[in-house]
């Protein structure tokens, strides 16, 4: 056994969008667009680390998750099929880099649990926040937010090669 990611849907739906009176600030460029995707993670449940000679780590049972987190659509969007897809990729983002968060946690080893808590803060915040950031940024500048197709079709491409691979660590030449 081993900890693993798993996001809740894994496919996003018109549903777990609340509808806004107005266009909604984009958190990382701070444009407004139609439609703002957020997720959150967790560890779950609570961590339970083991014991093992004088280290510690995680209990492999348990898991990452990455759930929608405060995800809004404009009430005067267009809510087509091209655009739920392009919103899709921001939240295949985190779980792909959640696949990548777990298997650093099972090869996680501290001297005691205060450490070990220390060790998954730098994790979590090197991934989701650092990298997950740098990625957000550059699909939504490439794509201009889904306007530009050609690259739209790139990035999901490069997207459809990373979910089919469990080992993947790297999207478009950025760390997961
Ligand atoms: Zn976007």
């Amino acid at each position: 056994m081993a900890i693993q990611a798993f996001a809740i849907p894994s496919s996003l739906s018109w549903s777990n969008y609340t509808i806004t009176s107005h266009r909604i600030q984009d958190p990382h460029d701070g444009q407004l667009q139609d439609c703002v995707t957020n997720f959150e993670w967790f560890l779950t449940p609570n961590l339970q680390a083991v014991q093992q000679g004088n280290q510690f780590r995680m209990n492999a049972s348990m898991r990452v998750e990455i759930k929608p987190n405060n995800c809004r659509v404009w009430s005067g969007a267009n809510k087509t099929a091209a655009l739920l897809s392009h919103e899709q990729f921001h939240y295949d983002v985190p779980f792909a880099i959640a696949r990548v968060v777990a298997s650093k946690l099972n090869s996680l080893r501290a001297p005691s649990i205060s450490e070990l808590r220390r060790k998954i803060a730098e994790i979590t915040l090197l991934h989701f926040t650092t990298r997950n950031e740098l990625i957000q940024k550059r699909y939504d500048i490439d794509t201009r937010h889904s306007t530009n197709a050609r690259y739209q079709r790139i990035w999901k491409n490069r997207m459809t090669t990373v979910l089919a691979d469990p080992q993947a660590n790297q999207i478009g030449g950025f760390w997961l």
